[in-house]
Order: C-alpha cells, then sequence, then structure tokens
C-alpha cells in the first residue's frame, strides 16, 4: 500500500512546493531523491541572511543510515568568498550541495549559515538563500522567457532581459524564431548544454541569492563556451558566497579554499599554489590536467585521474 501512496506523497509534495511559490526550480531536479521526512522544525524562523557565511561543522550523513558517505565533513566559507570541492566520483562532492539545501537531514554535526542551524531555520527561507547552478538543468516545456523569469516571481521583462544579457544569452535568444516567446523543452526547441546552462545563469542572476552552489558540468563544452561561461560565472560569484563543485582544475585556481575530498573525507584543503606546492593528490591532479590541456583530446575529468 505504501507503495501506492509514495507517488502521491510526492505529488502533493510537489504541488506544495509550486503553491508555496518556492523559486525552487533547484528542489525539482533532484526532488525524486528528497525523502519526505524532512520538515520544518516546531517554531522554525526565517533565516536571517547577513551575509551568507556557509559552515559544515562534523558534518556525517548516509542515504541509508548502514551506509555513511560523509565521514565528519568540516569547513567554513566566509561571506563572499569561494570553496571549490574536487575529488573522484562518488566522493561526496553533490551530496555536500544537497545537504546545504537541505534536501536531507544530516546524522551528526551541524550545518550553519551566518550562524544559524540550518535544520531550524524554515525551508523556504532556506532555499530562497541558495542558487544552484546545475550540471544539466531540466528545462519546462514553455517559453525560453519563462524558464529565465522562474527565478522571481514577478519579475518584469527588463529584469528577464537585463538577467539575460548578464548570462550572454539575450542575442541567443533575440536570433530565436519568436524571441522570448520561443518554446523550449523536450516539446520545443532543444538547446544545447551551454544554452542551458546560460538560462539556469540567467534565472539566477534574477533570483539572486547571496549563497551560490555552482555544479560545473562534466560533459566539456567547446572551449569558447566554455571559456565565456566561467568568466559570467566568475562574475556573478565575485559578491556571493559560492561553493563549486569543479571538475577542471582550471577553472578553480583563484578559489579563496579547495578541499580534495575522497570517499567522504577532505584528505587535503588549502589554496591552489599551497596544494600545487604541498606535492600531494592534489599537484598530481594538476599536473595531468595541464598535460591533457597541451594534447587533445582536452576532455579529461578530475574524476578518471584517481
Ligand atoms: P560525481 O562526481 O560522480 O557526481 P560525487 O562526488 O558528486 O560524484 P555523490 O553524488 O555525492 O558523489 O555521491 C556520493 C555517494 O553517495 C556515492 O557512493 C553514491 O552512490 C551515493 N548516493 C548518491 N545519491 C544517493 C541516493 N539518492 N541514495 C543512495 N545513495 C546515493
Amino acid at each position: 500500500l505504501s507503495q501506492l501512496f509514495r507517488p502521491l506523497d510526492l505529488l502533493g509534495m510537489v504541488y506544495r512546493t509550486i503553491r508555496q511559490g518556492l523559486i525552487d526550480m533547484e528542489a525539482m531536479y533532484t526532488l525524486i531523491d528528497t525523502p519526505t521526512e524532512v520538515a520544518d522544525a516546531p517554531g522554525a524562523r526565517a533565516l536571517a541572511v547577513a551575509g551568507g557565511a556557509v559552515r559544515f561543522d562534523q558534518v556525517r550523513f548516509g542515504y541509508d543510515p548502514e551506509r555513511e558517505i560523509l565521514h565528519g565533513v568540516s569547513f567554513a566559507v566566509p561571506a563572499g568568498g569561494t570553496l571549490a570541492i574536487v575529488g573522484p566520483s562518488g566522493a561526496g562532492k553533490s551530496t555536500i550541495a544537497r545537504i546545504l539545501f537541505r534536501f536531507y537531514d544530516i546524522a551528526s554535526g551541524a550545518v550553519m549559515i551566518d550562524g544559524q542551524d540550518i535544520a531550524g531555520v524554515t525551508q523556504q527561507s532556506l532555499r530562497a538563500a541558495i542558487g544552484i547552478v546545475p550540471q544539466d538543468m531540466v528545462l519546462f516545456n514553455d517559453t525560453i522567457g519563462y524558464n529565465i523569469a522562474y527565478g522571481r516571481e514577478g519579475a518584469t521583462q527588463a529584469q528577464i532581459e537585463a538577467a539575460a544579457r548578464a548570462a550572454q544569452i539575450h542575442d541567443f535568444i533575440l536570433g530565436l524564431p519568436q524571441g522570448y516567446d520561443t518554446r523550449v523543452g523536450e516539446r520545443g526547441l532543444k538547446l544545447s548544454g551551454g544554452e542551458k546552462q546560460r538560462v539556469a545563469i540567467a534565472r539566477t542572476l534574477l533570483k539572486d541569492p547571496p549563497v551560490l552552489v555552482l555544479d560545473e558540468a562534466t560533459s566539456a563544452l567547446d572551449s569558447r563556451t566554455e571559456t565565456e561561461i566561467q568568466t559570467v560565472l566568475r562574475d556573478i560569484s565575485r559578491k556571493r558566497t559560492t561553493l563549486v563543485v569543479a571538475h577542471r582544475l582550471s577553472t578553480i585556481v583563484d578559489a579563496d579554499e579547495i578541499i580534495v575530498l575522497d570517499q567522504g573525507r577532505i584528505v587535503e584543503r588549502g589554496r591552489h599554489a599551497d596544494l600545487v606546492r604541498a606535492d600531494g593528490l592534489y599537484a598530481t591532479m594538476w599536473a595531468r590536467q595541464a598535460a591533457e590541456r597541451d594534447a587533445p583530446p582536452a576532455d579529461v575529468r578530475v574524476e578518471d585521474m584517481f
């Protein structure tokens, strides 16, 4: 019977999510994984965002109680700072992002934003404070304008276009048959990986969150597109606290801190230059990626180097 009700539960949650007006495409993208037991604590208050400082304190977590995935992960990103997370496939990088968004409750430890435990604030206020640019965004079967406008309820056409311009997709949209009214998604125009990422960036710019999670695409975009997108991402992360799940080390040389995650543990941490000097795992990855960059095909992921 529970198998019958679970989909209904899920539907109910989708409905509530939309009704609450959560700016929550991010939630949709991993919704199927979302356990229904995450609930607002009794008397939960709205998150009071100051600068968006993020802190993980000895976080232990497993999707399944029998299999712990994060074994006591700690880091602190000051307001406006950038943390890069690298490591092999399955290390737990995306799990960190999901926990920050509170798709799951942790087993022990604490996750704080501006000194407030995220388990004690309303989910709506938490999710309003965080923008995610996922590696592969699912578009709504609607117009491209709607897909961007979803970032902020009541956005005006001028605001939508300003966001699109900043994400460098405005000119592309003007060249489409019906401009901003062109339908996209499964039943409309199919966008390339790079175009979808720009839509995600435009949407996030409209949302204007103090905390940003960038889940870098694993599949390589062509190098010109990639460079352009990196420039835009660097711009939008400048004023915001940013966690970037990185696959290409060249994109994170300026990060304030890099953590190398392996099987749910931080095995190295520091700035790029320190890690290269330390001559450990990161240094090996960096040397190999530098060599790959000089020799095509350049499409090698950090994960494949462990
Ligand atoms: P990648 O670089 O391949 O995206 P990652 O470092 O982001 O990997 P995670 O997606 O965080 O890795 O996964 C960490 C571990 O958690 C993996 O062993 C994975 O199998 C497991 N895992 C991820 N999602 C779930 C889930 N919904 N249920 C159970 N286990 C999961």
